[in-house]
């Protein structure tokens, strides 16, 4: 059993309060505890954590791994929490994962000296495997640092995690994190306020979006799976708004709508509110899609206008 750190840093610029969890952190706790390893996951906006705050969680917890979810506005800390773990004690293995690693490949690493691993893409089966002890040359999707020497090595990506693979992932553990933190997405429709990953991946090619982590792959949860986590976030952790944080809800029609049906059958339509995120685009969207939303308690829609040059999509 491994003592396994999670941090979600605090952002470039101030912050008063963090609207969600990470839920790459939720997912990543729940799936190292499942494999037996005591896990703690520290989001230092929301945890009020500062510099200090964060050394006093290494001394006390001991972290054999220091797991770090890191988007392009959160590198400032990222970079000085790594060093510092790295001077506290070499031995810890530092990795990050999430959109900007994942976007800078093996350019990460050489902005970032404190990290040994840097994950990109999906991180499940990587940090896993890290923590299973697996060499870093054998763990896919990493890029990594030789603990001796220092040199740079790349591994071949894993292949996506499958629709089968995305409906057996735990479901979120709320005794990872203190949810009454978390403020919710402005404007909030009721609180307090969740998001659910209900597909992984976007197949448009906008010129200008990165996915760098979940790719162009469209993968659909089954909408009974989904429902699951819904019932669960109602009826454990009492949210009453629900954000489905997917690249494009309306990626796949039928599956929405089947979705949406299910929502309504079980009542869900009258217990919580929805939003999600549409792209305009007329096979897609339409009055018909667009009612059937509303019926399912689906009260803020975001539009991805994306462009206005037909070139750039
Ligand atoms: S539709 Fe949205 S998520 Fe998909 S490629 Fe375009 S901007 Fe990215």
């Amino acid at each position: 059993m491994k003592n396994i750190l999670l941090v979600s840093p605090s952002r470039n610029y101030p912050m008063g309060n963090e609207m969600y969890p990470s839920g790459a952190l939720l997912l990543l706790g729940m799936m190292l505890r499942e494999q037996g390893h005591n896990v703690k996951v520290v989001h230092m906006v929301a945890d009020k954590v500062d510099r200090l705050g964060f050394y006093g969680i290494l001394r006390d917890f001991r972290p054999d791994i220091v797991g770090f979810t890191v988007s392009t506005y959160q590198t400032r800390m990222t970079g000085i929490l790594s060093m510092g773990v790295k001077r506290y004690n070499s031995d810890i293995i530092t990795v990050a994962g999430g959109s900007h690693p994942s976007a800078l490949g093996l350019d990460f690493l050489l902005s970032f000296p404190g990290i040994d691993v840097s994950v990109y893409g999906e991180g499940e089966v990587a940090l896993t495997d890290i923590a299973r002890g697996v060499p870093f040359r054998n763990v896919k999707g990493v890029h990594y640092r030789h603990r001796r020497g220092g040199t740079l090595g790349t591994n071949a990506p894993p292949p996506l995690l499958t629709t089968e693979a995305l409906d057996a992932l735990p479901l979120p553990d709320k005794p990872l994190i203190d949810f009454k933190r978390y403020s919710g997405l402005f404007p909030v429709g009721r609180r307090p306020c969740m998001f659910v990953m209900s597909s992984r991946g976007c197949p448009y090619q906008c010129s200008f979006c990165s996915k760098s982590v979940y790719g162009n792959t469209l993968r659909l949860r089954s909408p009974e799976g989904i429902m699951e986590e819904v019932e669960l976030l109602y009826r454990d952790w009492g949210v009453r708004e629900i954000h489905f944080g997917d690249d494009t809800f309306n990626a796949n029609r039928e599956w929405a709508s089947e979705l949406l049906d299910l929502i309504i059958k079980r009542g869900f339509h009258k217990k919580l509110v929805f939003r999600v995120a549409l792209r305009v685009n007329d096979k897609i969207l339409d009055m018909e899609l667009l009612r059937h939303l509303k019926a399912a308690g689906v009260w803020f829609i975001y539009y991805g206008v994306e462009n206005g040059d037909q070139d750039m999509l």
